[in-house]
Parts: C-alpha cells; structure tokens; sequence
C-alpha cells in the first residue's frame, strides 16, 4: 500500500469527524507564509485552527512572486491584513559551498530551469529579506503587520526576528 494510500484511508476517519463547513475568510485575518518542511507544523506551531488563516508555503518559505500573488489574493480577496512568516532552523535551502539545485538538472535533462534558486546563506537573513520583499510590494494592501521568526526544528520555539537581529 502506498503512502497516498493510507493517507486517503484515514480520510474516513477525518471525514467522520468533520465539522465544516467553516467561512471562507480566514476568522483570525491572518496569512502565514511558512517553509515546506515536513518538521515545520504550523497548525502545531501556533495553535492554529482550520479556518483561521491563510497558509502559503513553499520550499524556504521565501517570497516569490506567486506567494505575492497568493498574498494578494489573501488580503483582497480574503480580507486578511496581518502576515506572519515562518522559516526554521535546518532548512534544506540554506546553501552551502557547492550546493546547488538547477545546475544538476541542467547537466541531467539539458535544461535550465527559469526559476531562481532561492537559496540563502542565513535563515534570520532570509527572513528580513521576506519582510522586505513585501514591504515593497504594491500589489499587498496591508503592509503595516509583517513579522517574520524563526522556529527553532529542535525546541519548537518561535524566535521573532528583527531588522538588528542576526544569527
Ligand atoms: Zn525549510
């Protein structure tokens, strides 16, 4: 049996117990931007429940122009106008000397892919760089509630990071 598998057999289970339908505006007006990993519970993490917030993630939690698409769509579509990033500790996109993602699929498949990498070098840094990204964004409305922290993948404590911060 597949993973998929199992996942859809608990399902049933989930079903059973389901207690929707929930409104379609996030009831808390919140959007969290986080990383993909698979340690990071942000549900978990912040005590979240479904129908509070907007969740975008993608591999570093990083601000790309589709996560300010889903941001605007958040904030005007959604009626959120608080943002919340979260990147974490041990990140698989944290770089190091020769590490790269595009230049092994270029030499595998002879193609280059168009996306930036979007690796970085230090995770609080990224974050600023996030915060940043957004604070100079047009097209997000509510840019007046923007916080970014780090979440600690061995204590699975949240450390706010701000713009002296340095790790
Ligand atoms: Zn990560």
């Amino acid at each position: 049996m597949s993973a998929t598998e199992r996942y859809l057999a608990n399902n049933a289970d989930y079903a059973s117990r389901f207690a929707g339908p929930l409104a379609m505006e996030p009831s808390q007006h919140v959007a969290v931007v986080a990383c993909m990993d698979a340690r990071l519970n942000v549900y978990g993490a912040l005590g979240l429940r479904e129908g509070e917030a907007s969740v975008i993630r993608n591999a570093g939690g990083v601000i790309t122009e589709d996560v300010i698409r889903s941001l605007a769509v958040s904030q005007q579509l959604l009626k959120t106008h608080e943002i919340i990033l979260i990147h974490h500790t041990d990140c698989r996109m944290l770089a190091f000397p020769g590490y790269t993602l595009k230049e092994p699929i270029r030499s595998d498949w002879g193609m280059l892919p168009p996306w930036p990498e979007e690796s970085f070098h230090d995770v609080a840094t990224d974050v600023q760089r996030s915060i940043s990204r957004i604070q100079a964004s047009p097209y997000i409305p509510h840019r007046d509630s923007v916080r970014g922290f780090v979440l600690d993948i061995a204590t699975g404590q949240l450390e706010e990071v701000t713009s002296h911060s340095r790790r």
